[in-house]
């Protein structure tokens, strides 16, 4: 068998929910070569195949998977110069935050306010990640992937990839064609950092009201994104109670202006955004949960969610995939007979 093969490998240990039976084989090529090798295994044994990158957006079955996990491992980052503009490239199996670390140790702006989010390079395309006012579509300039029916690699511009709200052509008609293999961003040197969050906003206020010159640096506002992240368990912490989860469980939901006004004229503390499509507000799911009656720290059998953020659906030590997804539908059952709305969970399922 190759050598980056292994054979029966609990998807518990490759999630951070912790939670999904076995798959036959985990695979984690580090090059073209390797990854043309595994599909050609794949087809070969009549195999289905998953990437994944560090499993921190995936509920995976308590069944397992009949197939291959592949786990694209090559992680360099490098850094060109280009028009004025820097363009960092990653491999897909290099560290997130480890790459918005080093980009703001450089003094680059745009990925600043996406510190701390868990996971690899290569899934930040595939949803187009975004926190705290930015997303990663605000700069990405290319993907570079490896097409798995025609083995080979290719770059797609960001314009091909169709990037909105938590979603891309990765999710829809491009699902399972493509490995991300590298991604490509653009970056402004001595850029000014993206204050548009209100928790972020509200994070300096105190000290822009003392000296309304006064500005934080990048690295600064870093600090503050993973100050509020951490005071809502929303980095990934093995020592915190809250850490086997997935984030955010349900997207905002985006709704006709029409429904959105009904329903505040009925909630008025209800929080409305605007969203990208003109005619669309979003809601927030988060408060759309409270409202339904649950509360933080909420349990369900060996389910519940995170004490710190009630749109953290958590594993409490071990709970099992059903049991997180009765969990859910209890949740999404409640809010759509209180408001109408139907959330939709943001985890990838696998091996359901
Ligand atoms: C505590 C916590 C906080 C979070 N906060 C945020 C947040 O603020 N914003 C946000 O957007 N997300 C957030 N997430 C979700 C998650 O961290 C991101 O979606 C992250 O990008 C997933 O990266 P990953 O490497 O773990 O991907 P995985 O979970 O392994 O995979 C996610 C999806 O991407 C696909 N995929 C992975 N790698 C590849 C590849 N190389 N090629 C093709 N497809 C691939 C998988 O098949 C799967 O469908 C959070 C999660 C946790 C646990």
């Amino acid at each position: 068998m190759l050598k980056y093969f292994r054979p029966n490998v609990l998807l518990s240990d490759l999630t951070t929910f912790a939670v999904g039976g076995p798959a036959l084989w985990l695979s984690s090529p580090v090059s073209a070569q390797e990854l043309k090798e595994t599909l050609e295994f794949a087809k070969a044994e009549n195999l289905p195949f998953y990437p994944v990158g560090a499993g921190s957006n995936i509920l995976a079955s308590d069944r397992g998977f009949k197939g291959i996990i592949i786990k694209y491992s090559a992680a360099e980052i490098s850094f060109a110069e280009d028009g004025g503009n820097i363009l960092a490239t990653a491999q897909a199996g290099a560290s997130w935050d480890a790459l918005v670390q080093t980009t703001v140790e450089r003094n680059l702006a745009g990925l600043e306010c996406l510190s701390g989010i868990p996971g690899n390079v290569g899934a930040v395309p595939i949803q187009n990640v975004g926190a705290y006012g930015q997303e990663v579509s605000n700069t990405i300039e290319s993907v570079e992937v490896f097409d798995t029916e025609k083995l080979e690699t290719l770059h797609l511009p960001a314009s091909a990839c169709e990037f909105a709200y938590r979603n891309s052509r990765f999710k829809r008609d491009w699902r399972g064609r493509y490995i991300v293999a590298s991604v490509t961003f653009r970056l402004h040197p001595h850029g000014a950092p993206n204050m548009r969050y209100q928790d972020i906003e509200r994070f300096f206020s105190d000290k822009i009201r003392m000296n309304p010159q006064w500005r934080p640096n990048l690295s600064e506002v870093r600090q503050a994104v993973l100050k509020v992240r951490r005071s809502k368990s929303m980095l990934y912490d093995p020592d915190n109670p809250n850490h086997r989860c997935a984030g955010s469980f349900y997207l905002n939901p985006i709704v006709s202006r029409h429904i959105a006004e009904g329903l505040a004229r009925e909630y008025s503390d209800m929080p409305i955004f605007p969203c990208e499509q003109k005619d669309k507000l979003k809601l927030s799911a988060a408060w759309l949960i409270e409202h339904a009656g649950f509360t933080k720290g909420y349990k369900f059998k060996r389910a519940g969610l995170s004490s710190d953020h009630v749109l953290a659906l958590i594993n409490t030590g071990r709970a099992s995939a059903q049991e997180i997804l009765e969990l859910s539908e209890q949740i999404i059952a409640k809010v759509n007979s209180k408001f109408s709305i139907s959330l939709v969970p943001e985890p990838n399922l696998l091996g359901f």
